[in-house]
Formats: structure tokens, C-alpha cells, sequence
């Protein structure tokens, strides 16, 4: 144990025993997926056709589901060739929160950049192949070698990360010593535990951090391809696009893009500034995001909906609402932070910084968190309701939230102590205002 990098129990998740079963979990359940909404099995409401799942389970050959070298010459070749733009590619530079050692490290934020690049890309790519796209069937085609192979990729990349995490930095840190800054929870007694959650904090190679490329390219631009590929899909098929299956394209390729062209906000969110990089986030990032975020777009590729144009707008419209709530109350916090809004109450604490308690920050803690489960239901009320399947997103990013406002909650109230006592009295919802 050092200064820097303190010891601790494990904890979240619940410790050890929690990643222990989330690391086979989690893989399990984007495989399950893929099996209930395929070409040959589509789940309908809540009965399963366990024979005919005994059949196709049976019928699949693992081993090219998991090691396809194909897919894997093409993931590799994605997640290198975007390391690589990810790199050249002109952006601000901009400082991250202050590190334990009271040094700060540059990001470069060219999330503009990446996103001009790829739409030309795809533009070019639709014109020179008349609009066939090889590389988006390729895509659809290998959906599930493509969840194999992000799955092994994964556990190969914490593995890596976790090796990387005890060689010696090659420079000295602000303290004068070549220990790389650990995650808190990260540095526990147990190994398994910090494989799981992540043992350094922002672990780079020479400029490249790993830890926000991942959080917003591979995953993030999969995600987005995965969506486009069902659209492509279907059109080829059928020569016609069902609104439904477009207006989830839509409001998924806006929040994507959004999120990629604003990635300074992640600079000072947990992820970037507390959470370490190890299978949780590399899994989530690489595998769990790009697969079930798209099985919407997955499901109404195989099963066409048309929702008509008065569903279709009230849809719209809950997007927007959601949006608006996330997008004007994180700016609102923002814009607080830096010195603007003082007209605003809010408590001053010991620490000497401010807690807003008023316009949105004064509905509930993380209205925020609101607004972007607002903007889920968006993404699952296309496919009307014919299974809970493809209400899982909902679901699971509610239970996220939850978990995530908890996790903040205890944070608070270490850093604020009495004073977060005295906001939460005058802000006691947590997310949704009344309710919660
Ligand atoms: P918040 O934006 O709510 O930030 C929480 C932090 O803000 C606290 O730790 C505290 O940090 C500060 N803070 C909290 N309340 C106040 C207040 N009243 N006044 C001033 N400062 C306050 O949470 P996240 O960083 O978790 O999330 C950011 C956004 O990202 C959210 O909109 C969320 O919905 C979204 N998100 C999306 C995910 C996805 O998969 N789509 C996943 C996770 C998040 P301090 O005081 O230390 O500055």
C-alpha cells in the first residue's frame, strides 16, 4: 500500500462474489439475445419454443461463433484503424479533473472530427458500391460472430489491462514516484475483483487513452452500424423501410452522435474520472452496448411494424421531452459550475463549492437521470408490444440509473457530508420527481 494508491475492501457490485457472477452473466445474456431474435427464432410475447431454441442451440457451431477468423481480421482491423484515426485526427486538446497526484492529463476531444469522417465514409462507400454496402451486410450476416468475438476480445483486453497496470510508468508522477494511479475501488486484496472493475484509472498507451476510446468509439460507432446495417437489411429484402424501424434508426443515431460530438462532458463524469478500465467497462463498452442497444433495430428487421404517422410523432415527441430534460439540466449544472447562473439558489459547503438546488437541480437529484429513461421508452414503444423483450433496454437502464444515483449518492455524501444532509432535504427526490 502507498499513498497514491491506497488499499480497499471490495465493494461494488458486491465485491468479488458480484464478478464472479456478472463476468459469465453478462456475456450469457447478449448470446441469449441474439438466440430468442435471429433469422431462424424470434421470440413472440412472454412463451418460449424451447424445442425449436434446443434445435438451433444445436445446430450452432461455437466455435465459429466465438473465433470466426474472418470476423476477427475485420474487428481487429476496426478497432485498430479507429485507434489510429482516433489519433490523427484534429481535435481541442481539454484537461480532465485533478488526479490524486495533483496532475491533470489531456484528452483530445475529436468526436466532430471522427463523426465528419464517417459519415463521408459511408457516403462514398454508398455511392461507389450503388448502394449495395458489402461491409453493412457483412454486418448483419455476422451479428453473432461479431457478439463472440467482442466477448473473447474483452476478456482479452482487461486481461492485457490488468497485466499493463503493474508495469512501472517510464516517467515519474507529480509525486515523484513511477506508480501509475489506481482506481480507489480498484485496489483491492482480491485480483478477480479488480480484473472485474478495473485496477488503473486511465491507463494509456503513449497519447492513446484507452479508457475514453473505448467509452466512445468502437462500441458507440457498432452500435450505430448494427442500427444501419437492419435498416440496409430490410431495404434490400423487401426494396420498402417500415417507419418504425426508421424512427428508431433516427432517435438512436441522434443520441449516438450527440453523445460523440459532446464527449467533453465525459471528462468529469464518473466513468472517465473514478471508475477504473476492466472487464465492467471494456464488456460494456466493446460487447453490451453496440448488441443490446440494437435489438430493437434487430427485432424490427425481422418482424416489420408500422406504427402510423399519429404513433410515430407521439414517439417523436417523447424523445424530444426526454432529451430536452437531459440535455438542458446537464447544461444547467454546467453552466453553474463554471460561474455562470448565480441568480440560482443553491448551498454554499465546506468544501467552498456550491450545491444548485434550484431550477431543474431543485426537481429532483439527478433529473438528468430522468430525462435519459425518458428517452429509452422512446427507443422501445416502436416495437409496440408484442414481446418484453425489447423492453429490456428500459428496464435494464432504469435498474443502471438506480445503481449509478446510489453509487453517487455515497460519494456525496463522503465528499459533502452535513451539507448533503441539508440539500437533501430540500431536494429529497431522488430521479423522478415525486415518484422517486
Ligand atoms: P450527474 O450529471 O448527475 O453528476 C453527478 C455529480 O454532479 C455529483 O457526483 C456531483 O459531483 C455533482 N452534483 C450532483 N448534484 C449537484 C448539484 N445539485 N449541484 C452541483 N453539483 C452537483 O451524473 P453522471 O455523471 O452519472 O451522468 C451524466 C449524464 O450521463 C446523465 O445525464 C446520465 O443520464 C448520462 N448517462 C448515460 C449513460 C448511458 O449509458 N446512456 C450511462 C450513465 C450516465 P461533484 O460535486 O464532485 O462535482
Amino acid at each position: 500500500m502507498t499513498k497514491l494508491n491506497p488499499v480497499n475492501p471490495p465493494t461494488e457490485f458486491m465485491g468479488a462474489l458480484g464478478a464472479l457472477v456478472l463476468v459469465p452473466v453478462l456475456p450469457l445474456i447478449t448470446v441469449v439475445f441474439y438466440f430468442l431474435v435471429n433469422e431462424f427464432y424470434l421470440v413472440e410475447g412472454v412463451d418460449l419454443d424451447l424445442s425449436k431454441l434446443k434445435q438451433l442451440v444445436a445446430q450452432t457451431n461455437f466455435h465459429d461463433f466465438f473465433f470466426n477468423s474472418v470476423v476477427w481480421k475485420y474487428y481487429l482491423a476496426w478497432f485498430f484503424l479507429l485507434g489510429v484515426l482516433d489519433l490523427v485526427l484534429p481535435g481541442k486538446i481539454m484537461d480532465g479533473t485533478v488526479l490524486r497526484d495533483g496532475s491533470t492529463l489531456s484528452y483530445k476531444i475529436n468526436g466532430q472530427s471522427i463523426t465528419a469522417f464517417m459519415f463521408t465514409i459511408l457516403t462514398a462507400r454508398y455511392y461507389q458500391t450503388e448502394g449495395s454496402m458489402p461491409e453493412l451486410q457483412f454486418i448483419y450476416a455476422n451479428f453473432h460472430r461479431l457478439i463472440g468475438t467482442t466477448i473473447v476480445f474483452s476478456f482479452i483486453l482487461s486481461t492485457f489491462l490488468w497485466v499493463y497496470s503493474y508495469i512501472p510508468l517510464l516517467h515519474k508522477n507529480k509525486v515523484g514516484t513511477n506508480e501509475r494511479i489506481l482506481a480507489i475501488n480498484g485496489n483491492s486484496p482480491n485480483h478477480l475483483y479488480n480484473w472485474f472493475i478495473g485496477r488503473e484509472l486511465n491507463p494509456r498507451i503513449g497519447p492513446w487513452d484507452l479508457k475514453l476510446y473505448c467509452e466512445t468509439r468502437p462500441g458507440m460507432l457498432l452500435w450505430f452500424l448494427i442500427n444501419l446495417s437492419c435498416l440496409h437489411h430490410v431495404y434490400l429484402q423487401t426494396g420498402l423501410l417500415t417507419d418504425s424501424l426508421v424512427l428508431v434508426n433516427a432517435l438512436q443515431l441522434f443520441y449516438i452522435f450527440d453523445g460523440i460530438t459532446n464527449e467533453e462532458g465525459l471528462l468529469t463524469m464518473m466513468d472517465i474520472a473514478t471508475d477504473g478500465f476492466g472487464f465492467m467497462l471494456v464488456f460494456g463498452d466493446l460487447c453490451w452496448v453496440p448488441f443490446t442497444y440494437s435489438l430493437q433495430c434487430r427485432y424490427l428487421s425481422l418482424n416489420p411494424i408500422t406504427l402510423g404517422s399519429h404513433t410515430t410523432v407521439l414517439i417523436l415527441v417523447l424523445q424530444i421531452l426526454g432529451f430536452y430534460i437531459f440535455r438542458s439540466a446537464n447544461k444547467q449544472k454546467s453552466d453553474f459550475k463554471s460561474g455562470k447562473l448565480q441568480n440560482l439558489k443553491s448551498i454554499k459547503t465546506k468544501r467552498g463549492t456550491n450545491l444548485l438546488c434550484d431550477g431543474w437541480w431543485g426537481k429532483s437529484q439527478h433529473i438528468n437521470y430522468f430525462g435519459d429513461w425518458i428517452i429509452a421508452w422512446s427507443w422501445c414503444l416502436p416495437t409496440l408490444f408484442n414481446t418484453p423483450l425489447t423492453y429490456f433496454y428500459v428496464i435494464y437502464f432504469g435498474v443502471l440509473l438506480v445503481h449509478r444515483q446510489v453509487r453517487d449518492e455515497h460519494k456525496c455524501r463522503e465528499k459533502y457530508g452535513d451539507d448533503w444532509v441539508t440539500y437533501t432535504k430540500q431536494v429529497p427526490y431522488k430521479i423522478i420527481p415525486y415518484v422517486y
